[in-house]
């Protein structure tokens, strides 16, 4: 009578996760499987496919908050449980957001007097913010049309070319008609007067942003604001102005305090931001804040009270989590107005370092510009032999993520490479990324010789003829052609963050 087995397939707990079964059998992708298996093997199965995503520290695609400080990490962990929208069973919570909404109306100055609350609210994000806040503007649109007895099916909305993929969203999915102002060579953002002109009596708000995603430049919000009141005056219209300031809220007030852009301008009614950019939180936190109450129409307020007390909400969710809201105000009180200069004054520098190693080099063009989010947008001087869909690729190899992608319309001959510099993104690693990008141009210098050795070893005498007829330059205007196409089709669903 055998007492033990070795391979016992019911008592897994003795084993090792990889001495068990659980490693042999392939992972159920389509339908929950009928049976449980151990929290230690389901535990390593996932953090080991987990490790092949990228390092999220090494990510400069992207602007989204990538470290905290582990004090908050724990703030965050202890709240990880907490439903936002239990709003009368964690009364602190909704305090802290509502401080939170303060703070920020404040530092957008908006006009408030002493002990008046600002009018605003926390997201998931700044796209939910756009959309209440274009659905505000849509609102307050249809009511003052209806009032004039004029219709009030055609609203439209003006922005730059270059707005982010949300508000082609709120457009679609509201139905509200995008007037976008066309980009030209060198000039990457939206051109106040172009926009004026395209502002009709259905224009809902024009768009700003304080912060390209493409470059990082700041639109002139107050040259568009003087235009507007002219035209508005001529006109007899009260056309607003929306601010997109998901990068840039949290870095002009820090770096250029004087620049006029915010609740300064008097069309300036809302203005969104993304607390997990440079509010620096992690992903999950924006915000939308009103100048007044009265720019916010009651009708779109909804009063829950089946969890208790009346609680006000204007939002597209209803539950979300309670961590980023939590960890947004520990930003706001840990950092103050001290610690969020210094962080953006680093960030700053270190774009510099990054910019000033990159024209060293002598191969690249700066597109990005010195004011503005703190990034490199850059593309090669000589596309003959190579671009910079290749300089992406190449860099994955050392464990950057650096992204390549074409502008939009009226200027889409051009590719640039972009890196977002954020918090923890250090000096060191500035420099590190210069002398990794040499040695990926010194690489792909080489490559047309490699390509012709390849083709020399294990290929038959036929295809190894009909290969070499391809000149190197033929080759290269392939590989071009193949990512251009892989890049417009991919462009609309994974924009650029
Ligand atoms: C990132 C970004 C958005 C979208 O913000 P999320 O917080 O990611 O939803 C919108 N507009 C601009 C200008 C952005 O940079």
């Amino acid at each position: 009578m055998v007492l033990s087995k070795t391979n016992s397939q019911s008592d897994a707990s003795i084993h090792s996760t990889f001495g068990s079964r659980y490693v042999r059998d392939a992972l159920p992708r389509f339908k929950i499987p009928e049976n449980s298996i151990p929290k230690e093997a389901a535990f390593q199965i996932i953090n080991d496919e987990l490790m092949l995503d990228g390092n999220p520290r090494l990510n400069l695609a992207s602007f989204v908050t990538t470290w905290m400080e582990p004090e908050c990490d724990k703030l965050i962990m202890d709240s990880i449980n907490k439903n936002y929208v239990d709003m009368d069973e964690y009364p602190v919570t909704t305090e802290l957001q509502n401080r939170c909404v303060n703070m920020i109306a404040h530092l957008f100055n908006a006009p408030l007097g002493d002990g008046e609350t600002a009018c605003g609210v926390g997201t998931v994000g700044s796209s939910e913010a756009i959309m209440l806040a274009g659905l505000a503007f849509k609102r307050k649109w249809q009511n003052k049309m209806k009032a004039l007895g004029k219709p009030y099916d055609k609203p439209n909305i003006v922005t730059g070319a270059n707005v982010q993929v949300c508000w082609e969203k709120f457009a679609r999915y509201f139905e509200v008609e995008l007037k976008e102002v066309k980009l030209s060579d060198g000039y990457y953002v939206m051109d106040p007067e172009k926009a004026v002109d395209l502002v009709d009596e259905n224009t809902i708000c024009v768009a700003a942003i304080l912060g390209s995603t493409l470059n990082g430049e700041f639109e002139d919000v107050k040259r568009l604001n003087d235009l507007l009141v002219e035209k508005n005056k001529e006109t007899g219209w009260d056309t607003p102005i929306h601010v997109d300031a998901a990068s840039g809220g949290f870095i002009a007030p820090f770096l250029y305090p004087e620049l006029e852009w915010d609740f300064r301008l008097p069309l300036v009614k809302s203005i969104n931001v993304s607390g997990h950019k440079y509010g620096l939180v992690y992903a999950g936190i924006g915000w939308a804040i009103w100048r007044n109450k009265e720019d916010l129409p009651d009708e779109l307020i909804f009063h829950i009270n089946y969890l208790g007390a009346d609680q006000p909400t204007f939002t597209l969710n209803f539950s979300k989590g309670s961590s980023q809201v939590i960890a947004q105000y520990y930003q706001l009180i840990r950092l103050g107005h001290e610690g969020y200069r210094n962080i953006m004054e680093n960030c700053q520098e270190n774009a510099m370092v990054l910019r000033e190693g990159l024209e060293k080099t002598g191969r690249f063009n700066i597109v990005s510009k010195d004011h503005g989010v703190p990034l490199v947008a850059f593309s090669l001087k000589d596309h003959s032999q190579h671009n910079e869909f290749e300089i992406s690729g190449m860099l994955r190899r050392f464990g950057w993520i650096v992204p390549a992608y074409t502008m939009p319309p009226d200027a889409q001959h051009v590719t640039v490479l972009r890196v977002v510099i954020r918090e923890d993104f250090s000096r060191t690693l500035a420099e590190r990324l210069v002398i990794d990008i040499q040695t990926v141009l010194r690489e792909l210098d080489l490559i047309p010789a490699m390509v012709t050795e390849k083709l020399g070893a294990g290929e038959t005498e036929e295809t190894h003829r009909a290969v070499i007829k391809k000149t190197t330059l033929e080759v290269q205007r392939e590989i071009t052609s193949a990512w251009r196409k892989m890049v417009s089709e991919k462009k609309k669903t994974n924009g650029i963050c």
